[in-house]
């Protein structure tokens, strides 16, 4: 049995909860600091990624999240949540939670492709993974350590460095499990193998 949070401030939080609602998954809504420590993992979910890192500042989330992800704990992060996740944001001086080496670029699909779904081939997730854009980032650069798992038209929407996850798109606006599985694997893996030995 794993447990896993969803981070609760803002965006879809209910869909991540369904996605990874599974028998050996307990699913937990996270809303207060004192949640994570009782965590295997966390999602941080789409929404507005502004609004987000004002609601973690007014909350005081912005260095439990980092403590929690430096602890080793994996992180998987949708749309918004990847733009948290990246350590720099092109047009901004700095990250919010800076956990991956890599360069995103807000809303980089422009306003005539607002929204839209695509079936893509997403690396140990499947070939046909649905995925649902909406005024979606772009990961515009990888550092080194970052592994690029997806493509759309050749610029890269999904990507994970070591126990962290991130994709630009919300597969939790669809049926299709298979990458919050996927995230479940990776939080069952590090906690076999202890949050230290990062
Ligand atoms: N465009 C939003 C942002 O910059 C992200 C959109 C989403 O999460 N669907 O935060």
């Amino acid at each position: 049995m794993v447990k896993v949070g969803v981070l609760a401030l803002q965006g879809a939080v209910r869909e991540h909860v369904t996605c990874l609602q599974a028998p050996d998954v307990e699913v937990i809504v996270v809303k207060k600091i004192e949640q994570l420590s009782e965590l295997d993992g966390l999602v941080l979910p789409g929404g507005e990624s502004t609004t987000m890192r004002r609601l973690i500042d007014k909350y005081e989330f912005l260095e439990p999240l980092k403590a929690f992800a430096a602890s080793g704990k994996p992180v998987f992060g949708t749309c918004a949540g990847l733009i948290l996740m990246a350590k720099d944001i092109v047009g901004q001086n700095e990250g919010h939670l800076s956990l991956m080496n890599m360069t995103v670029e807000r809303n980089a699909f422009g306003r005539q492709r607002e929204s839209f779904e695509a079936d893509l081939m997403v690396t140990d997730v499947g070939d046909d993974v649905r995925a649902v854009f909406i005024r979606a980032p772009l990961i515009k650069e990888v550092g080194e350590n970052v592994e690029i798992i997806s493509k759309f038209n050749d610029e890269i929407v999904a990507a994970r460095e070591g126990r962290f996850l991130a994709c630009s798109f919300h597969p939790e606006l669809t049926d299709d499990h298979r990458f919050h599985q996927y995230f479940v694997k990776m939080v069952a893996q590090a906690k076999l193998e202890g949050v230290k030995s990062v």
